[in-house]
């Protein structure tokens, strides 16, 4: 079986400019490096907005840091005539390790098809970077008892066409849409039974030992008073946190969950 290293990614979503990123990533580090983190143990990584990334490279860079960094999104393009896009390329220069994909905000305000996303993941893989492949369910679908069709069916077009090697190496992130932001954290259980469903899925499309290898997130209100019990369940491997990792402090305490 294989362990899985757990992840705390920080999405800071459309907040914090390149100088506030300077003090929160040094205040995270900081407050990290007095609790003597173990990085090893607990990967932490922070996702800023593309303006901010080159100055949390030079941060990271020049004091050694452990923790690491990415992006909120990526074109699913290389190259060319695609104004406003973000390349994989470009990331990868900036020493980013992950790149959200999918994430419901886009989805929602930005129309992205599990076509789209399916694009987006082959173009991060191709520039070396792991993607954070969001999926998960409004309250409607929920409230209809479809969430686990629903979620899986995003993970099946997300997935289309990639192999097991590639698949082994990506991230998955469960977000219950009606959790994000809202304050209504999902139950223990919903986030692993949507894990655990995910897994059974990677494990149909693909072999067991692809299903033990990727790491499976929960996303939506995570704090650090709740983080412990949803780490508790034996499919949920680190949480994607929107709100609280804007505080250094309380980010930190996430990754300190145990
Ligand atoms: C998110 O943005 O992915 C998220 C989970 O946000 P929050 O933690 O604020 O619910």
């Amino acid at each position: 079986m294989t362990t899985r290293t757990p992840l705390m990614a920080g999405n800071w979503k459309m907040n914090l400019d390149h100088h506030q990123a300077t003090h929160t990533v040094q205040k995270l580090a900081w407050t990290l490096k007095d609790a003597r983190h173990d990085f090893a143990a607990v990967e932490v990584c922070v996702l800023p907005p593309f303006t901010d990334l080159r100055s949390v490279q030079t941060l990271v860079d020049a004091d050694k840091l452990e923790l690491v960094y990415g992006a909120q999104d990526v074109s699913a393009h290389a190259s060319g005539a695609y104004t406003g896009e973000i390349s994989p390329l470009f990331l990868a220069k900036l020493g980013v390790t992950y790149v959200a994909v999918g994430h419901s905000e886009r989805r929602e305000y930005h129309n992205e098809s599990d076509e789209l996303i399916n694009a987006k993941v082959k173009s991060a893989l191709g520039a070396g970077i792991i993607p954070i492949l969001c999926v998960g369910e409004v309250l409607d679908v929920r409230k209809a008892g479809e969430h686990v069709p629903h979620t899986l069916a995003q993970l099946d077009g997300a997935l289309a066409g990639l192999t097991a090697e590639q698949v082994k190496t990506i991230v998955v992130a469960y977000e219950p849409v009606w959790a994000i932001g809202t304050g209504e954290t999902a139950t223990p259980e919903d986030a692993q039974e949507l894990a655990a469903a995910i897994r059974t899925r990677i494990g149909e499309l693909y072999d067991a030992e692809t299903a033990d290898a990727v790491r499976v997130l929960y996303g939506g209100s995570v704090k650090s008073s709740n983080v412990a019990s949803i780490m508790a369940k034996p499919d949920v491997d680190g949480a994607l946190v929107g709100g609280a990792s804007l505080d250094p402090e309380e980010f930190a305490a996430i990754a300190r969950y145990k």
